[in-house]
């Protein structure tokens, strides 16, 4: 479960997130849609503390995200305390951003290993069965640079998995890839989402989202717009620039 509660965020005197509340509960998947700058990307990164925010605050199952409290103040945790919370946050990128000297097992394994201490055999069991779950069981040994797009967006994946996250964040995880690529993606997504894994996925495919989300969240200019179900936020929007952008994809 992820709270995001009236959450603010400025860089200078420009204000990025403006209140921002939602929540994404167990086994559900909320797509954020909206224009470029709106904010998708930093309201993902506030999640795990990547940015901090200004004002507002974070729970993931519970746990304050970056800070702990005492009395009314809040405390900002030291960054070894971060890292733990990080590690229960899986994180997938728009550019994968896997490990190029290590090979596609030894990607997944690493973190799981050295972020959660968690013991080595059992991790590579794990992690064998997750990238077959992502259709790659035969690329184990293979490096990134050996892989497609397609292949190594699967693995970034099947990384974030292994950390067993309360949530998995993915911010535009089809966008860097060829056209021809982005289904194979697309449709490992869509299997996580039917198996009940949490999801915030930040996207420009109005399809997918519409097929897969439970919730679909429409930013702009760091305000939540509207947010509701599929069918009314992508079929009926209510609001004049949700359907101004929407326009765009038809
Ligand atoms: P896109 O669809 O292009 O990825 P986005 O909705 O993800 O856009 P963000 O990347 O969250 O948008 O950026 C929101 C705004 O914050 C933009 O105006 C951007 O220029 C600004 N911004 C983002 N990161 C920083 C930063 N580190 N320092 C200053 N400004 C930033
Ligand atoms: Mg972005």
């Amino acid at each position: 479960l992820v709270e995001i509660d009236s959450v603010s965020k400025r860089f200078g005197p420009h204000l990025v997130l403006d209140d921002v509340s939602l929540t994404v509960p167990h086994g559900s998947v909320t797509a954020i849609i909206g224009p470029s700058g709106s904010g998708k990307s930093t309201l993902l990164r506030t999640v795990n503390h990547l940015e901090k925010v200004d004002g507002g605050l974070i729970r993931v199952d519970g746990e304050l995200i970056g800070y702990r409290r005492s009395g009314d103040n809040l405390h900002e945790l030291p960054e070894r305390e971060v890292r733990r919370q990080r590690s229960k946050i899986g994180f997938v990128f728009q550019d994968f951003n896997l490990f190029p000297h290590l090979t596609v097992l030894e990607n997944v394994v690493e973190a799981p290993v050295s972020a959660q201490r968690r013991d080595r055999s059992e991790v590579t069991e794990l992690a064998r069965s997750l990238l077959a779950r992502v259709g790659l069981a035969e690329k184990e040994g293979a490096y990134p640079r050996q892989l497609s797009g397609g292949q190594q967006q699967r693995v970034a994946i099947a990384r974030a998995l292994a950390l067993r996250p309360a949530v998995l964040l993915l911010d535009e995880p089809t966008s860097a890839l060829d056209p021809e690529l982005v289904g194979e993606v697309l449709e490992v997504i869509r299997g996580l989402a039917d198996e009940g894994v949490a999801m915030v996925v930040v996207t420009h495919e109005i399809g997918f989202a519409r097929d897969v989300a439970d919730t679909v969240v429409f930013l702009d200019r760091g305000r939540v717009v509207e947010v509701g179900p599929p069918a009314s936020v992508i079929d009926a929007p209510s609001h004049e620039r949700t359907r101004a952008f929407l326009r765009r994809f038809r």
